[in-house]
């Protein structure tokens, strides 16, 4: 266990976890360090995928994250979009440098954020109303569409108490409309990659 702090620190700074020479009893990576674990889990109609790219990522943040889709993504689907896609996969993505970003069913997420912000599964409440909006591209402006995903980020949102606080709340380099203002935060910058579908 001694030697986990420094390999999470390794990996959050993007440095590739050591295969060899790790502590004892510290999880040690494959040779090749590509390692890639890939889980799927079907609940009622819905499937999610979960792909980790990163092989010291929290088993539990993981799981709450699979539990959040599945409180969530449903409901977000049965009031917005029943015919949003069944299945959706999730990738924990060290080389993603954003906070998260979705596109075509995928919501890829950054460890290092995560790592830092454990209890931010409104990220996850966030991200997958990306994939309920489905909006034909560009027929919904991007401010707008990052609004209402925080609007159901709060409203559907299962950890919300404890996650506040720790969301970037404007997009770097860009003004946020008057519209948005009252709303709890601009994910836009955040999501840059990820032209919400
Ligand atoms: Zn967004």
């Amino acid at each position: 266990m001694g030697m986990k702090p420094l390999i999470l620190l390794l990996v959050a700074a993007g440095v590739g976890r050591p295969a060899t020479g790790a502590a004892q009893g510290a999880p040690v990576a494959k040779p090749g360090a590509g390692y890639v674990a890939k889980d799927s889990l079907t609940k009622g109609s819905y499937t999610l995928v979960f792909v980790s790219k990163d092989s010291a990522f929290s088993p539990v943040t993981k799981q709450r994250m699979m539990d959040t889709f599945f409180a969530v993504y449903p409901r977000e689907a049965k009031r917005f979009n029943p015919r949003t896609l069944k299945k959706i996969t999730f990738v924990v993505d060290p080389a993603y440098d954003g906070v998260a970003a979705t596109g075509n069913g995928v919501a890829t997420y950054n460890p290092a954020w995560l790592l830092k912000h454990p209890e931010d599964l409104g990220v996850v409440t966030h991200e997958v109303m990306h994939v309920v909006q489905a909006y034909p591209n560009g027929s919904c402006p991007g401010w707008l569409t990052e609004g209402i995903a925080d609007y159901v980020r709060y409203a559907y949102g299962v950890n919300n108490v404890r996650g506040d606080g720790s969301y970037p709340t404007t997009r770097p380099g860009k003004t946020t409309p008057t519209a948005t203002a009252s709303w709890p935060a601009s994910w836009s910058g955040w999501s840059s990659t990820g032209t919400p579908k």
